[in-house]
């Protein structure tokens, strides 16, 4: 692909910078220089799209962040692809600050290695499965404890290579029966799924709770209230879980909770120490199957509060139920060999997209937290057909682009009404307003999205409100 002149430019600004003097120069992609909506490839809509039902699928189509290529699958467009990259750093980040590794498996998988766990047999339709062109079975991964179970034991041998949790960010196949509500159920999709193996429960249970705390820690930096929920085992088997659920009234799953979780502040969750998760996993959660199954309830009816949740995250503790089906052991510290304690956890990446604008958004449109924004500041020239707007609005784009301030630059020769429309509707934490009369002043208007506040500020103090975290 042709980088514009404006984009070479600025990268060559970093050839300087490269001292090495290698042959290939230190390469920094600053894409922002092409972040002008006038060549920006954004396909937004007026119209509601007639075949979404809830508002965040509504709001993914309109602002055009995603669009549907077959049932339940999406091409992420540039404004959708920058936000999911932003979840999925963010989850990133916090499943390596629970010392979880990355590594990356692949989408197709082969029949056999489900047939060492019998899970080939047992998944049902959901699973994608075809052959290639020698007739070998292959399916598109659901989901990865197989393959992880055989890359870990084929390479594993001792105790003293446990305790281990590996994770990959990888796109799940499954062939859902009803995919519905855009991206929040959707046949294709992005998980995080991390596998932990431990010498015996004891490590396991260690493991589990330490990513019971990088869920919430992860859930609190997207700007979501997640609620960790005991849920039933189900076909992974096992005998601890939980599901972390996003409160809305599009969910669609009925959760039971403790009223005193609703107390829990954000900063409680970011410093979580071993006390405070034992009581939050003490506070009684569940789904509605399991309450009606449990029959009474351990929660004070008067502090039972039940609410329509989005499944976000799942955790599993199931013991060795792959690795004695796998045949992984390790020697264990007496000599002996040991079937390696498991656990898999799940979020849903691109799930957490929809999530995360049924909570957040308002007649106008999406009203993206900072944490996943795509880009932080919206510029917005109102007039385009004026020399000093223009030059101002360059010059303010440049700035901005200096401080490494992420800006979307709305340069268009349109009416300012529809250029608002347009920031609102995309949801930028903030819109940064040059326009003639302000100008004439020496000021531009600062808009908070969130709340609508506008604030007229100078250049420069635009500038420094705007570079500052
Ligand atoms: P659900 O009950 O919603 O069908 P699940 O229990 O089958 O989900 P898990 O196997 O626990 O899903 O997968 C881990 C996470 O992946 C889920 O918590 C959810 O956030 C996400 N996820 C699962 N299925 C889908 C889907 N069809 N579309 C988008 N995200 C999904
Ligand atoms: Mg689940």
């Amino acid at each position: 692909m042709a980088a514009s002149a404006a984009g070479l430019k600025n990268r060559s600004h970093f050839f300087g910078n490269c001292s090495r003097g290698r042959a290939t120069p230190f390469f920094v992609d600053l894409k922002p220089t092409l972040m002008r909506l006038s060549r920006y490839f954004l396909p937004v809509t007026k119209e509601t799209p007639a075949d979404a039902q809830i508002v965040s699928h509504k709001l993914m189509l309109r602002a055009g962040l995603v669009r549907q290529t077959a049932a339940g699958i999406y091409a992420w467009l540039p404004l959708g692809l920058r936000v999911l990259k932003k979840i999925e750093q963010v989850v990133r980040e916090e499943q390596d600050k629970a010392g979880a590794i990355e590594l990356l498996m692949p989408t197709i998988q082969a029949a056999d290695l489900w047939r060492e766990s019998g899970r080939y047999d047992a998944y049902g339709p959901e699973m994608l499965r075809f052959t290639d062109r020698h007739e070998r079975e292959m399916l598109y991964g659901p989901t990865n404890e197989e393959m992880i179970t055989a890359i870990f034991r084929d390479a594993t041998k001792s105790y003293r290579d446990l305790p281990r949790t590996l994770y990959h960010i990888q796109w799940k196949f499954r062939d859902e029966v009803r995919p519905r509500f855009g991206v929040m159920r959707g046949r294709e999709f992005l998980m995080k799924d991390a596998y932990s193996f431990d010498l015996d429960e004891a490590g396991l249970k260690a493991s589990y709770e330490a990513m019971f705390v990088a869920y919430l820690r992860t859930f609190a930096r997207l700007g979501l209230q997640a609620v960790p929920v005991r849920a039933p085992t189900g076909p992974i088997g096992g005998n601890l879980s939980h599901e972390f659920h996003v409160l809305a009234e599009t969910g669609e799953s009925a959760v039971f909770y403790d009223a005193a979780l609703e107390d829990v502040t954000h900063e409680e969750l970011l410093t979580a120490d071993a006390s405070t998760i034992a009581r939050l996993t003490d506070l009684y959660a569940m789904e509605a199957e399991e309450h009606e199954k449990v029959g009474e309830c351990p929660v004070p009816p008067d502090r039972l509060r039940s609410r329509r949740g989005i499944e976000v995250g799942h955790i599993f503790a199931f013991g060795t139920k792959y690795s004695a089906s796998m045949g992984m052991t390790v020697q264990n510290k007496e000599g002996g060999s040991a079937h390696p304690h498991m656990g898999s956890y799940g979020i849903g990446v691109s799930r957490l997209m929809g999530a995360i604008i049924e909570a957040r958004h308002d007649n106008g449109g999406i009203i993206w937290p900072e944490a996943v924004a795509p880009f932080r500041v919206g510029l917005i020239n109102m007039r385009a057909d004026d020399a000093g707007c223009a030059s101002t609005s360059d010059n303010l784009y440049a700035q901005l682009q200096q401080a490494g301030v992420e800006t979307l630059y709305d340069d268009r020769d349109e009416r300012g009404g529809a250029k608002f429309a347009t920031m609102d509707l995309i949801g930028l934490p903030w819109q940064l307003i040059v326009g003639p009369r302000g100008l004439e002043r020496g000021v531009v208007e600062l808009k908070k999205r969130a709340t609508g506040e506008r604030e007229e500020l100078s250049l420069e103090g635009a500038l420094a409100r705007l570079s500052l975290g």
